[in-house]
């Protein structure tokens, strides 16, 4: 019998959620600022959904999902990812593909049959956002200046934003070939991933974490130099729209994304303060996979933030705040229905109040409060309850003052 949690699953108790609150807070603050609307998609969908979405030869569908038949023998998957769903219900709604733009957020948990590590799981959680609606690279704009304006909200200083453009299909498709006459004769030294690759999918070799395969990569031909003028003059306004908000980027040539649906621009957010796992954010262009889905062309951009990583960024530096306003601390059988009373007062009127039903001695009741890193303590004794009053201890400097229980809400609310 096994009673622990599968490997690459964690849970996420208390101690860690106002900071994870902290992180989803500040993406939806800034989603709101750019007038992007939140979504909930299905966990599960049928496995055609990611397989054709995201295509059969990525990491992703060949070797990640949680795939398995439901009592119909239908085959369904965890989702790994959120564009492919976006992108199937996006089409499946008539209301909303047509109208002429939109922008959606989502955010919850995916799930990749990967080597657990650290910033690497099973079940992770993501926001994503995407646009649908022009090719224009003032969207591209947008979407890197959102993530941008979550990295910084949220006080991260080291981090390098990447971009790069790996053009149209017709141009990729020279770059390709050009790609495999560079490799043909490395084959050998290449990871057995990229042996397979060369052949089915060349550009995802450029995606390779295996330091033998990077080491190749630094002399390869980069997708730039094949670019036609409408692709760069693409990637240029983006470039200048980047410059003129003061978003600092460094492009990377070789920077391709491990999905089939991406064109033109790429992008990725990359600190070295995760050891191997160094990027918390990517995304880019897919201006083919709406059509693919739907058969009407629409274009679109997007990017998925992985939210375990920014977590694992910020968990040094974050103070918590205090969260629970009162303690009551009762001694005596007649002060616990007093304390019972008062807590129930006072959370009606808003404060947050925790008390011990079962007392104990004054010394461990503290003990618990110094655990809950309260703001202030009420103490009810039968010395209160004889004079109509409760002590209220401010639990950092340990001040007291007796307040009567008429006017105790009032003075609590102005002391908070
Ligand atoms: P990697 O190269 O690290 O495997 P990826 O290219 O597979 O990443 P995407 O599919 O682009 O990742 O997902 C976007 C983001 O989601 C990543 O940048 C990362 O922050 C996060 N992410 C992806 N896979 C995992 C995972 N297994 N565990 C935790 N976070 C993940
Ligand atoms: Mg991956």
């Amino acid at each position: 019998m096994n009673y622990t949690k599968a490997p690459g699953i964690e849970d996420i108790f208390p101690d860690r959620i106002e900071l994870w609150n902290h992180i989803i807070d500040t993406a939806r603050t800034v989603f709101k600022e750019y007038n992007i609307k939140e979504i909930i998609l299905p966990i599960m969908e049928f496995t055609e959904v990611f397989a054709r979405g995201i295509g059969d030869e990525t990491d992703i569908v060949s070797k990640e999902m949680f795939t398995f038949e439901d009592r119909g023998g239908r085959n369904l998957t965890l989702r790994p990812e959120g564009t492919a769903s976006l992108v199937r219900a996006y089409c499946e709604n008539g209301d909303y593909n047509r109208l002429a733009s939109s922008k959606f957020f989502y955010c919850g948990p995916m799930f990749r049959a990967e080597k657990p590590q650290k910033g690497r799981l099973r079940q992770f959680n993501q926001f994503g956002v995407e646009f649908f609606g022009e090719d224009s690279a003032y969207n591209d704009f947008e979407i890197i200046a959102v993530m941008d304006t979550i990295t910084k909200r949220l006080g991260i200083t080291n981090y390098t934003l990447l971009i790069n453009s790996i053009g149209k299909e017709s141009e990729r498709n020279i770059y390709v070939n050009e790609l495999k006459k560079y490799y043909s004769d490395k084959i050998d030294k290449l990871c057995e991933n990229c042996k397979r690759r060369l052949d089915k999918n060349a550009l995802r070799i450029l995606d390779c974490k295996e330091p033998g395969c990077n080491v190749i990569k630094k002399d390869a031909p980069v997708i730039k130099d094949f670019l036609d003028d409408e692709s760069l003059k693409h990637h240029n306004e983006l470039k200048g729209l980047l410059d003129n908000a003061g978003i600092k980027y460094v492009e990377n040539p070789l920077l391709v994304r491990g999905l089939d649906y991406y064109c033109k621009t790429t992008f990725e957010f990359v600190t070295d303060s995760l050891g191997g796992q160094n990027t918390f954010a990517a995304g880019g262009r897919y201006n083919k996979l709406v059509e693919m889905f739907s058969g009407k062309p629409k274009p679109a951009v997007g990017f998925a933030a992985g939210i375990e990583r920014i977590f694992l960024m910020l968990e040094s530096s974050f103070k918590a705040e205090t969260s629970l306003d009162i303690f009551i601390i009762h001694t005596g059988d007649k002060a616990k229905p007093k304390a019972s009373l008062t807590a129930y007062e006072l959370r009606n009127a808003g404060i947050s109040v925790d008390f011990d039903p079962v007392g104990g001695s004054f010394k461990s009741q503290m003990k618990r409060v110094n655990r809950e890193k309260c703001r202030f303590v009420i103490i009810i004794s039968d010395d209160e309850l004889e004079g109509n009053y409760a002590t209220v201890r401010d639990a950092q400097t340990r001040e007291e003052v007796k307040i009567g229980f008429d006017t105790l809400i009032a003075s609590i609310k102005n002391m908070l």
